[in-house]
């Protein structure tokens, strides 16, 4: 992709578009490297639970016939390492959507949506969810979009509370609707509070994965986010909890 135009000397026409021409391959060439990473980015993290799985069923057929710990120990990590790629695929599937579907634009109520969402939420023990919803809130934007968004957060919001507190919020003011996630969860140092909407980023890649983590749903998220012109913000005190805020233009 290496092959710029020389742009000529002397002002005029065809300097503009030699130079409007150049900016183009260089933001080509820039996209084209964005997406190799990812797809190399995206088969690196896809081989570690396959690995994982291909080892315990080497184990199994070793030993699982003769010993039944092992039989259950390996069936059960088979389990959990399958389901983890499938969710990887399933992300890497919306992932790769996000970029060309299109958001719809219509009037939609968020305060039923936030509250069907936590609704359906299953109860835990060791995490309680409290609402505090707003009513007859509404945007415009995609409701299947949106309703992700509020899955993702508080997907991580309980995954990342050992025990503790979630409190979802839904507030309105003069132009925008704001959408808050807060937790008493192991909360994120400053130095990686950026870096969590990157793509495959997890602080701790052992306990996301003993979780379930992909690394994929704030990317997801940000994206979802950024289709409705509306903005993800975070702020977390390790060891406290973190406050994701989804802010939408009204
Ligand atoms: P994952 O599938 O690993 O949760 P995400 O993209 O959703 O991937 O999040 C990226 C990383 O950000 C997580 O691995 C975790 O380290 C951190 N993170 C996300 N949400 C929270 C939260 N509510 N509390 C603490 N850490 C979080």
């Amino acid at each position: 992709l290496e092959k710029r135009i020389p742009v000529p000397a002397k002002p005029g026409e065809l300097t503009e578009l030699a130079t409007v021409f150049n900016r183009l391959l260089h933001q080509l060439q820039q996209q084209f490297e964005r997406e190799q990473r990812f797809v190399s980015d995206a088969s690196h993290e896809l081989r570690t639970p396959l690995t994982a799985f291909r080892g315990h069923l080497k184990l199994l057929k070793r030993w699982g016939k003769d010993d039944p710990e092992i039989l259950v120990q390996g069936l059960e990590a088979m389990d959990q390492e399958s389901t983890r790629m499938e969710r990887m695929v399933v992300q890497l599937l919306t992932l790769a959507r996000t970029g060309h579907t299109e958001t719809k634009k219509e009037p939609l109520n968020l305060s039923a949506l936030v509250k069907t969402v936590i609704a359906q939420w299953p109860a835990s023990e060791d995490v309680s969810v409290a609402a505090e919803v707003g009513e007859g809130i509404t945007v415009t934007g995609d409701a299947e979009q949106l309703r992700q968004v509020a899955v993702i957060l508080l997907e991580n919001a309980q995954r990342y509370t050992e025990a503790g507190s979630i409190t979802v919020r839904l507030i309105e003011d003069g132009t925008s609707v704001r959408l808050e996630v807060k937790d008493t969860g192991i909360g994120i140092a400053p130095a990686d509070q950026e870096k969590v909407f990157d793509r495959f980023y997890r602080v701790d890649k052992a306990r996301s994965r003993v979780s379930g983590g992909t690394g994929l749903g704030l990317s997801i998220a940000s994206e979802l986010v950024d289709h409705h012109q509306g903005d993800i913000r975070l702020e977390s005190e390790l060891g406290k909890g973190s406050t994701f805020t989804v802010v939408l233009p009204k």
